[in-house]
């Protein structure tokens, strides 16, 4: 398969660009892998690639039940991070943005990282000692953070309303310089071109309908392509999470699914070069590099498995940009979409062995697991190939909801969808 380089770019400019061929293969699926992953989302995918590279794994299979895209890793505002708070998650999602800054070079694909930066504005003093503490606490893991007053926000995001006639006047806010945006549905194709020239399989419109057992150990999987059978089986499904899982006869785990909306607005000049999230409300938003705005909103407020949103959110979003952008208010919106969520109750991730024998499970990922998707893949490979949690996602196993070790970041107790 051609390597994409700056010499094939030139060469296929000047032949009609016929010399590409398409970034993976289109296999029949075979009748038995070691390694089965379902869910051919960003998740999978790098998981998939990181069995490989990291640990060997090439006869691995990726079931997906749509076409790669599809879910949640096409549907995000492509804000990827490391400005947490806890000892669980920091480490874990420093990695992630490690390997973020190599991506592209690792992958060979373009997956147009821009650290420009995310700023957390804080409307009341205790939002100040908040931020502080939590800019101290990752200078402490070494990770970037520093405090932003009002007057550097002034010359940083022209537009922002900074008066105080506003309705949650600005008194700060903490930035991570490093953090940033990427392009959401390359990561998924980068991964996917990346693990099929390790000689992963990947099987587009594959849904898994069931799961082979022999007793309580998971064996395989039934398909709408057929049965597959598999040493292992590694479950990767995000929002659809419980209803994969209740295949396996799992009925019960602490996960809520709900609809994220997120929009985007006409193309508009360059007005904001970082990410900047609303502190006061719920609101993050950046601007593409083709100049729409792009934004999203807190989550609808009851369970769904709909991919598409609702108006009561739409104006409650809306409202936030204007009262953050006064300037935004002539903006015309040019589409919204949703996507299901994933929301476990204490607002962190699941990377896990089991539930059953011969299982494996990747999912609980709330808001903010786009960011998370290269550690994820690398952590979730060591689980498969090794048996045993990774240290950096030891504190996200299932069992921390037996043992009381929940990782609740927000510090707001058992509330999944404020997470
Ligand atoms: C509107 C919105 C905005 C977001 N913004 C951000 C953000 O800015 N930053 C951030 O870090 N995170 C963000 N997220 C969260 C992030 O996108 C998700 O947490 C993450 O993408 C989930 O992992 P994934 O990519 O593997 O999921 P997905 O892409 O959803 O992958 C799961 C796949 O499983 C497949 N599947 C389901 N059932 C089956 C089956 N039975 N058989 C086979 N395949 C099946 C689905 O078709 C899907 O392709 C956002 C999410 C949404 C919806």
């Amino acid at each position: 398969m051609a390597e994409y380089s700056a010499w094939q770019v030139l060469k296929n400019a000047v032949t009609g660009n016929a010399g590409w061929r398409p970034a993976w293969r289109k296999p029949e699926p075979k009748p038995s892998y070691d390694v089965v992953i379902v869910g051919g989302g960003g998740h999978g995918l790098a998981t998939a690639y990181y069995l490989a590279a990291n640990h060997g794994f090439t006869n691995v299979a990726v079931c997906e039940k749509g076409w790669l895209g599809s879910g949640n890793i096409g549907r995000n505002t492509t804000i990827v991070r490391s400005n947490y708070l806890l000892e669980g998650n920091t480490p874990f999602y420093e990695h992630s943005m490690k390997l973020w800054e190599n991506l592209s070079h690792e992958l060979n694909y373009n997956v147009m990282f821009s650290q420009r930066g995310i700023i957390n504005l804080c409307h009341t003093p205790a939002q100040m000692d908040e931020a502080a503490r939590r800019g101290n606490a990752m200078r402490l893991f070494g990770v970037d953070a520093r405090m932003v007053m009002p007057d550097e926000l002034a010359k940083r995001v022209p537009g922002l309303d900074l008066s105080q006639n506003a309705r949650f006047p600005v008194l700060g806010g903490l930035e991570q310089p490093r953090a940033g945006t990427a392009r959401h549905d390359a990561v998924a194709w980068g991964y996917a071109r990346a693990a099929d020239r390790r000689g992963v399989d990947i099987l587009e419109n594959c849904e898994v309908i069931g799961f082979l057992r022999d007793g309580d150990r998971v064996t395989g999987v039934k398909t709408t392509r057929g049965e597959i059978r598999a040493r292992k089986v590694a479950v990767c499904v995000a929002g659809s999470t419980g209803r994969v899982m209740k295949l396996a006869g799992i009925d019960r785990l602490p996960i809520e699914s709900h609809v994220l909306q997120a929009f985007v607005s006409e193309s508009l000049k360059p007005m904001i070069d970082t990410v900047v999230t609303f502190g006061g409300g719920h609101l993050y938003i950046s601007q593409s590099d083709k100049g729409g705005l792009v934004f999203g909103g807190d989550i609808d407020g009851y369970n769904s498995y709909a991919q598409r949103g609702n108006l009561p959110i739409v104006e409650d979003v809306m409202s936030e940009v204007v009262a953050l952008f006064p300037a935004a208010a002539k903006v015309r919106l040019l589409r919204s979409w949703g996507g299901i969520m994933d929301m476990t109750m204490d607002g962190s991730p699941i990377i896990t062995t089991g539930p059953l024998p011969g299982m494996y499970l990747n999912c609980g990922w709330c808001y903010g697991g786009f960011k998370a998707t290269p550690a994820s893949g690398w952590c979730f490979a060591h689980t498969i190939a090794r048996n045993e949690p990774h240290p950096l996602s030891a504190a996200f196993t299932l069992d921390r909801f037996h043992r009381g070790h929940v990782i609740d970041e927000k510090g707001q107790g058992s509330f999944p969808w404020r997470h």
